[in-house]
């Protein structure tokens, strides 16, 4: 049994607990992957104050020195790919190609960010006085908390932790306690890189037993979380009223309009990628398909003829289209609002239930869902389902279409599919997301823009892009005459 120990202060240890916990394949929950650190406050208190103690050294090393570290580990990755894309799928349970698919986008990411380091700097401006130098400079903050979620094990690791690194932070990562497997092999592959004791350091436990100290311990200057409203939210309430800095990537309930004039065919592949992909667990994921009146019993009959397609399979498997969900909460979670979408009144279309026959026995493998029918008031439209379920919402024109897409708490991602440029330039401006796309699916993204939400996908500056590292840094305005 792989036993995972948790890296602090450039060392394997146990938990302070003494305590392990056991992962499971969600294709087969007889399979036991690994064990687990079950830590506990003082396990972090632990490796904050390590990173305490490297933070000075590493704030002051130059940046190019950090790149050459960073590179280093991203060689490393590389040349572990397949490892990498095997542990994804055996304790997340995507597919293969979808494993792939986040290890080449942490592949772009990291490699974006660590060519961030050598442009964060600031403008250097005209003063109003003679031989006075005006210009703003950018400084490290200090101990950083990264908080990551089971659904991009790697991608949202590397996306928070390549940047804070970059900038001069060191850190404290906690894995999702579904999916220990990928990061641990992550901090391997920066331990052989050759990093300095303490800079990066990795604990892994339940959030409900840990969470407290990654967010309230003192020495934390930042915290960057990807994971639910609701965790989300109240780390926003924990450091209300304290310096600490807050970025949080949080739910969706992801818009994809069709509007009469689209080419459906192409409107419909991307509602099932941004649906069904990753069983539906993107952020970014399609949750609602808003499509206009005079196409919307065609584009209904599409959706449901492709979903009924889709091969499920256990993620190791290369003809497997879809895989299980990632785990047991989740199971039941979804289980849970396909019933209630069937209570609320919405017309079952697809699927609409677990898969349990056969090699499904096992497995926590959900048939893919669609609902038609379904409308604003329904709690299907309004919460986060993140599973394979898809709603079909009728809009009567483009200006209903708009209002239905923004009826959420919700402001991550978007997109519209028409021919006509001027209804797609409104959906863009009228459309409150984070990302927005026109003829693309809602998970589509690039690492050199931002990526992040609005209202309550999200809160404080967006990871990726120019403000990926930027917000691990603080900013100093310097006024500068040479001669006392
Ligand atoms: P989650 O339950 O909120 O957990 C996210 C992370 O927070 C996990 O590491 C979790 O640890 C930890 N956590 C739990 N309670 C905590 C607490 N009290 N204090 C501090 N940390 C705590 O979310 P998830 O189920 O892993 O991920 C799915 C959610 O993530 C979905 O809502 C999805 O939309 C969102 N997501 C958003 C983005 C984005 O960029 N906007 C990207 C990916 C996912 P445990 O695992 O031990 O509970």
């Amino acid at each position: 049994m792989l036993i995972l120990k948790n890296y602090i202060d450039g060392q394997w240890i146990d938990s302070i607990s003494g305590k392990r916990t056991q992962k499971f394949n969600p294709a087969n929950r007889e399979e036991a992957l690994c064990e687990a650190q079950a830590s506990v406050a003082q396990d972090v208190e632990r490796a904050m104050s390590a990173a305490s103690q490297a933070f000075p050294a590493w704030a002051r090393t130059p940046v190019p020195q950090r790149a050459a570290l960073l590179q280093q580990l991203l060689e490393k990755m590389k040349a572990n790919e397949t490892e990498f894309v095997r542990t994804v799928t055996l304790e997340n349970g995507k597919i293969l190609r979808e494993s792939r698919a986040e290890f080449q986008s942490a592949i772009k990411e990291a490699d974006y960010q660590i060519g961030q380091g050598r442009r964060l700097g600031g403008a250097h401006v005209p003063s109003e006085q003679p031989g006075l130098l005006a210009y703003m400079t950018r400084q490290p903050l200090g101990v950083v908390s990264l908080i990551t979620p089971w659904n991009f094990p790697l991608n949202v690791a590397c996306r928070k932790m390549f940047p804070a690194l970059i900038a001069g932070n060191t850190c404290v990562l906690k894995p999702s306690d579904v999916t220990p497997m990928t990061s641990a092999l992550l901090f391997k592959l920066l331990n052989e890189a050759g990093f300095p004791r303490g800079v990066a350091n990795f604990v892994t436990g339940r959030g409900s037993v840990i969470g407290d100290t990654l967010v309230n311990h003192p020495s934390v200057r930042a915290i960057s979380f990807t994971g639910s409203t609701e965790v989300g939210l109240s780390i926003a309430g924990k450091v209300a009223g304290r310096s600490t800095k807050i970025q949080l990537e949080m739910g969706g309930k992801n818009p994809l309009v069709v509007l009469a004039d689209a080419n459906l065919e192409r409107a419909v592949d991307a509602a099932m990628i941004g649906a069904f992909s990753c069983s539906g667990q993107w952020c970014t994921s399609t949750s609602r398909v808003i499509v206009e009146a005079p196409v919307y019993e065609t584009v209904v009959e599409m959706l449901t003829q492709k979903a009924k397609a889709i091969a499920v399979g256990n993620g190791l498997d290369e003809a497997a289209r879809m895989g299980p969900v990632a785990g047991p909460d989740q199971y039941e979670s979804i289980l849970k609002y396909i019933e209630i979408g069937k209570r609320e009144g919405a017309r079952l279309c697809a699927g609409g239930h677990a898969l349990r026959e056969g090699h499904f026995a096992r497995g926590y493998f959900i048939a893919p869902t669609i609902f038609a029918d379904v409308t604003s008031a329904m709690r299907i439209a309004r919460e986060e389902i993140f599973g394979p379920v898809l709603c079909v919402m009728k809009a009567n024109d483009f200006e209903d279409s708009v209002c239905i897409a923004n009826e959420t708490i919700f402001g991550l991602a978007s997109s519209v599919f028409t021919q006509d440029l001027a209804k797609a330039q409104r959906f863009i401006e009228e459309s409150q997301v984070g990302l927005c796309h026109v003829n693309m699916p809602t998970a589509f993204k690039e690492p050199q823009l931002e990526f992040g939400g609005i209202k309550e996908s999200g809160r404080g500056l967006p990871e990726a892009g120019t403000t990926g590292a930027e917000f691990f840094t603080s900013h100093k305005a310097v006024y500068l005459r040479p001669l006392s």
